[in-house]
């Protein structure tokens, strides 16, 4: 089935670098410069807009400015950044989105293996970290051939990093040198503006690559959502939006609603360096937070924990969910102890779709009344087919692989061509993975993933990650495994967790006869653990099992195996 889109066409997009969009746009020219724009949420240091402004622009021209004027010298190539939320998280972006040099988005906590992979990925040439991170920067620098040279350090100093440049003495030295400010440098449409780490339908993950007109698009597509939203439901009056941010900036969630969407309208932006409902009640009551940016797996941790109950948290007015299912029970429970927060919105999207490509339309918009069941509606400027498994149309209510197309669909993987082909149709279609049936309406039911990638609170797990991790134990306990989701261990009704099928090897089989079937569990656990980062590990458990079931290609039957621990475990 094909759905065409609801809104009227956008209208065409200048093909510049997307800094002009955001920056040289009305909204951005009448930004005001003394409004405080950012906040550290643990010092409580402010940044207004216009000392952003400034930073950034002195950022991009100490860092493209040659080396013997004091700069970084840096006017090409891939940088990778590497740093929890901070405010300086948003300059270093915006820096790079100025000289339209790429950056890669590393995740803040991964282990070293995991580091080490996504750098090898990135082909980054130049590394931005935060100093709270060198030494894990460092390590990994040494084994991917980077030299300690290519580190770039920024936010807070430390008594560590005065061997590293860093972003706030290349900035000084410019200063002092009165060197003319950098230009913004131009991109059109197809510039590639940053990777963000995914792994798809299935496999490792993969850089996905975003274009300044990816961007360019989903803002517009943004602005316009929102106008047409207010046209049926005025907002009510109110101060401006103060957000609370601690989904992860290096993420397309967290990247987009506290380092672009900001600029839209005045806003004042708390930063936290991660998620922590401590910190997070203290500050959305110190703060006055009036919005907060959710994934389900939190939503459900505010609902229920006690320490919200004791929380002063009367200054929220909205609440929105995105990255994985919102079951409908779980928001309800947010409603109610958010006894000011009428509704949760919900959005669906995913990063090789830059960010959004569904939402909860406005009760009444095209005559829709959103049940609590349904994702939405298809945002202005995207279209989507629902495809059955032969490749053919599904009908109405029929359930169906999503995809989509518009112009925020991604150029495609960084470096990875069969990959790119497998996902992103020649004629622009991206196939989603995920499963979704359409109403005679247009509104979307989102029903399962067909992807083997997992979604862990709000984060992605490839199951090939943690086979790869397991197969690669130092005493090769396993000849064959296979991982897959099963339900019933998330905390929330739709997350599934990762959980192993092994064939043992010589070496392994003999550790069982010796020591027992745990202790060969325990030796693989512990291994994992040490490989893959807290939310990838193990948590639906592990078994032994005689043989993987292949298709006649060869490629693991993982629903094979869901299916038949889910019959067991239902009826034991
Ligand atoms: P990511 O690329 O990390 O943003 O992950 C995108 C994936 O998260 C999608 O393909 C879906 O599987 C899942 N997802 C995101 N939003 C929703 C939603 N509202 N409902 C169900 N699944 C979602």
């Amino acid at each position: 089935m094909y759905i065409k889109p609801k809104f009227a066409p956008l209208p065409p997009r200048p093909h510049t670098n997307f800094h002009h969009v955001l920056f040289d746009s009305p909204q951005g020219k009448q930004y005001p410069r003394d409004h405080v724009l950012y906040i550290d949420g643990l010092t409580g240091e402010k940044q207004t807009f216009g000392q952003f402004y400034e930073r950034v622009r002195d950022g991009a021209t100490a860092v493209a400015a040659a080396k013997d004027d004091g700069g970084l010298g840096v006017r090409d190539g891939m940088v990778a950044i590497f740093a929890s939320n901070c405010v300086e998280y948003s300059v270093v972006v915006h820096l790079c989105l100025v000289l339209a040099i790429p950056f890669a988005l590393l995740p803040s906590k991964p282990t070293h293996t995991e580091l080490v992979y996504l750098l090898r990925k990135s082909k980054a040439t130049k590394l931005f970290v935060h100093p709270s991170l060198l030494q894990q920067a460092l390590q990994a620098a040494k084994e991917t051939g980077f030299s300690p040279r290519d580190i770039v350090l920024f936010g807070q100093s430390s008594k560590e990093s005065i061997n590293y440049p860093h972003l706030d003495d290349l900035i000084r030295n410019v200063r002092s040198k009165k060197l003319p400010r950098q230009d913004v440098v131009p991109a059109h449409k197809n510039t590639l503006a940053y990777l963000v780490f995914s792994s798809g339908t299935s496999g490792l993950p993969k850089g996905v690559m975003i274009s300044h007109g990816n961007l360019s698009f989903c803002i517009q597509a943004t602005i316009f959502w929102i106008m047409e939203r207010n046209k049926v439901m005025p907002p009510p009056p109110g101060p401006s939006p103060i957000l609370l941010c601690f989904l992860p900036m290096y993420h397309s969630y967290g990247l987009h609603y506290f380092t672009f969407l900001p600029f839209l309208a005045p806003s004042t932006l708390v930063i936290l360096p991660r998620w922590n409902i401590d910190d997070a009640l203290v500050a959305i009551s110190k703060y006055k937070i009036n919005s907060l940016f959710l994934v389900p797996s939190i939503v459900h941790q505010l609902a229920t924990s006690p320490k919200t109950q004791k929380a002063d948290v009367s200054s929220v007015l909205s609440a929105g969910s995105g990255g994985a299912f919102l079951p409908p029970e779980t928001a309800k429970k947010l409603t109610e102890v958010f006894g000011s927060v009428p509704a949760v919105t919900q959005g669906y999207g995913l990063s090789e779709g830059t960010i959004g490509s569904i939402g909860r339309p406005a009760p009444g918009q095209f005559g829709i009344q959103p049940d609590e069941m349904c994702t939405g509606i298809l945002i202005p400027g995207q279209e989507a087919r629902i495809v059955r498994e032969d490749g053919s149309e599904a009908d109405f209510d029929e359930s169906g692989e999503l995809w989509v197309r518009g112009d925020n669909v991604a150029l495609g993987y960084w470096g990875d061509e069969k990959a790119t082909r497998e996902t992103f149709t020649s004629d622009g279609w991206l196939r989603t993975g995920d499963l979704f049936r359409v109403d005679r309406r247009e509104v979307f039911y989102y029903e399962d993933r067909l992807k083997d990638t997992l979604k862990i609170s709000g984060a992605q797990v490839a199951p090939i990650e943690i086979e790869l991790a397991l197969r690669s134990h130092p005493e090769k306990l396993v000849v064959d495994v296979a991982v897959a989701g099963v339900p019933g261990h998330g905390r929330i009704a739709d997350e599934k967790m990762p959980r192993a099928w092994i064939v043992l090897s010589e070496a392994g089989a003999a550790l069982r006869s010796s020591k027992g079937e745990s202790e060969v569990f325990s030796r693989l656990e512990k291994w994992t653990q040490s490989q893959l980062s807290r939310y990838k590990w193990l948590r639906g458990g592990m078994e032994i099992v005689n043989e993987i079931p292949k298709s006649p290609t060869g490629k693991t039957l993982r629903r094979v195996l869901v299916d038949e621990y889910v019959r067991r475990t239902a009826a034991a």
